[in-house]
């Protein structure tokens, strides 16, 4: 079985959160975790069937599986639910940055948030990985009390 990623994951999400496709977890919660139709996740979030299964894919490749992708999800969108995207979509596919007010193509939004806001990025990142530490301290902490 392959081993989970959890770097790549935590980079991957926080990228797509920052470049403005913050439905991703909520949306991939209710596809792969409470098993709903993608049609009708698609159609909530206002992406596309062939998208959705992209995201889901991604995410269980980093996974390791689907099983595990399932497991990890809830905990990723518990600790990354204060991240705010730097590009925001506003109606139909106008995306725009905040911190630079310039619009932005669909296709680049992630680009941009590399090139030109990598520091938030790293930031976000690092934050989500000593969250994720914290969680399994936790974690262990309440395994362990439950076994003496
Ligand atoms: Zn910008």
């Amino acid at each position: 079985m392959k081993q989970m990623d959890i770097k790549s994951l935590v980079n991957y999400v926080a990228l797509k959160i920052l470049g403005g496709s913050d439905y991703i977890l909520e949306a991939l919660e209710k596809y792969l975790v409470k098993g709903e139709g993608p049609a009708t996740v698609a159609y909530e979030y206002q992406i596309s069937k062939h998208q959705l299964r992209g995201y889901a894919q991604r995410i269980i490749e980093k996974s390791g599986s689907e099983g595990r992708a399932k497991k990890i999800l809830p905990i990723i969108k518990g600790i990354s639910k204060d991240v705010k995207p730097i590009v925001k979509r506003t109606d139909g596919d106008l995306y725009y940055c905040t911190l630079c007010n310039t619009s932005i193509p669909k296709e680049d939004t992630e680009e941009h948030v590399r090139k030109y806001h990598k520091e938030i990025l790293t930031s976000t990142i690092k934050t989500m990985l000593e969250r994720l530490e914290e969680y399994k301290k936790e974690k262990q902490a309440v395994i362990l009390t439950s076994v003496s």
